[in-house]
């Protein structure tokens, strides 16, 4: 169940220096006789020079020498850098005004890039995203206890009202208003592709991802698409665009469903469902919560069957977790893509 064992994903993490891949493989460049993490900074290789390995020895023992860059034999590194990043965490956490990239940096005793870049590659985030979750987390445990959507605001450390409507609008892409009347003036492309949990539609607006569908045949994927948006147009995918970059950051969450996504989107519900949805991107990767916890969370706590339903009908598997959704005794309870699917997913998940 481990991510990142055929040379197919690896290659996309390689493409996409994807920093949730490293510590799962390491990978060699033949015409440099270099390895090194799948997140390394360094220009990418031809595919046909590039090998790969399940461990940093066997990238040795094959010949090849660590990369200057992102030090992929430096194996105290990790441990040092987990500490540091720690730290920038909990001060993050605590901070009402967001600590400064420069500052954070300074105390890890790193230059502000490279902290970045180790910041990014454990956490899976960018200090700057992780602030605005903290904050975003903040508020929504603010709201419950607050009388006005305002002081949740200035409490949770948002400064302006406005900047705080970019961010979390931005988290789940509230540009739905088209979407609400079944896509009518809307045009959608969609893609088709292979994925470890079955073939998986992911079709997008202008706007961002609109649908990531899982189905047994191509048949059942493309019926749900069009139930789903009736009066959409459809288009083919082209390459090169937003909509082929936003394909490769779905592709590469479903691969690995425990990192984080900030792949823009824009799911059409009811204010209700939205705010379900929001409260399913809060629950941490690993961990499960049950239909009761989430009415609760979004302060409606005698809405389970409604959040249920929410669950239900969410636009974007995996994205949108609605697999960490179980019944409060801890049984699987249903889920839109198969209880087979759901399954793998937390098993996926908890191992990671
Ligand atoms: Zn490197």
């Amino acid at each position: 169940m481990k991510p990142f064992t055929t040379d197919a994903t690896r290659w996309d993490a390689v493409k996409t220096r994807a920093a949730t891949a490293d510590n799962h493989f390491w990978y060699s460049v033949q015409t440099t006789g270099v390895y090194c993490r799948p997140s390394c900074a360094a220009r990418r290789p031809l595919r046909e020079n590039v090998a790969f390995y399940d461990t940093r020895d066997a990238a040795r023992k094959a010949g090849f020498r660590p990369c200057k860059r992102c030090r992929p034999d430096d194996e105290h590194a990790d441990a040092r850098h987990r500490k540091l990043v720690e730290a920038a965490c909990r001060k993050i956490g605590s901070a009402c005004q967001t600590p400064k990239l420069e500052d954070l940096a300074r105390e890890a005793g790193l230059s502000p890039q490279y902290f970045h870049r180790v910041f990014k590659r454990i956490v899976g985030v960018t200090p700057h995203q992780y602030a605005v979750a903290k904050r975003t987390e903040r508020f929504a445990a603010e709201i419950r206890t607050s009388e006005r959507v305002t002081d949740a605001i200035y409490n949770a450390g948002f400064g302006a009202n406005s900047r705080f409507y970019e961010t979390a609008g931005s988290r789940i892409g509230m540009t739905a208003s088209a979407l609400k009347r079944g896509g009518h003036d809307t045009h959608i492309r969609f893609e088709i592709a292979d994925s470890w949990l079955g073939a998986v539609l992911i079709a997008a607006t202008e706007h961002g991802v609109c649908a990531i569908l899982f189905g047994d045949t191509e048949d059942h994927l493309l019926d749900d698409l069009q139930t789903r948006f009736p009066n959409a147009t459809f288009e083919a995918s082209e390459q090169g665009s937003d909509f082929a970059r936003w394909v490769r950051a779905a592709l590469a969450h479903i691969e690995a469903p425990a990192g984080f996504s900030d792949l823009p989107l824009d799911v059409g519900g009811t204010a209700f469902q939205e705010r379900v949805w929001q409260a399913l991107r809060a629950i941490p990767a690993g961990t499960t919560s049950s239909y009761k916890d989430i009415a609760e969370r979004i302060g409606q706590p005698k809405a389970t069957r409604a959040v249920a339903q929410a669950c239900a009908a969410n636009p974007a598997a995996i994205v949108i977790p609605c697999h960490r959704v179980v019944r409060a005794d801890g049984g699987l309870s249903g889920y839109r893509w198969g209880e087979a699917r759901k399954r793998k997913l937390l098993a996926r998940e908890a191992a990671i």
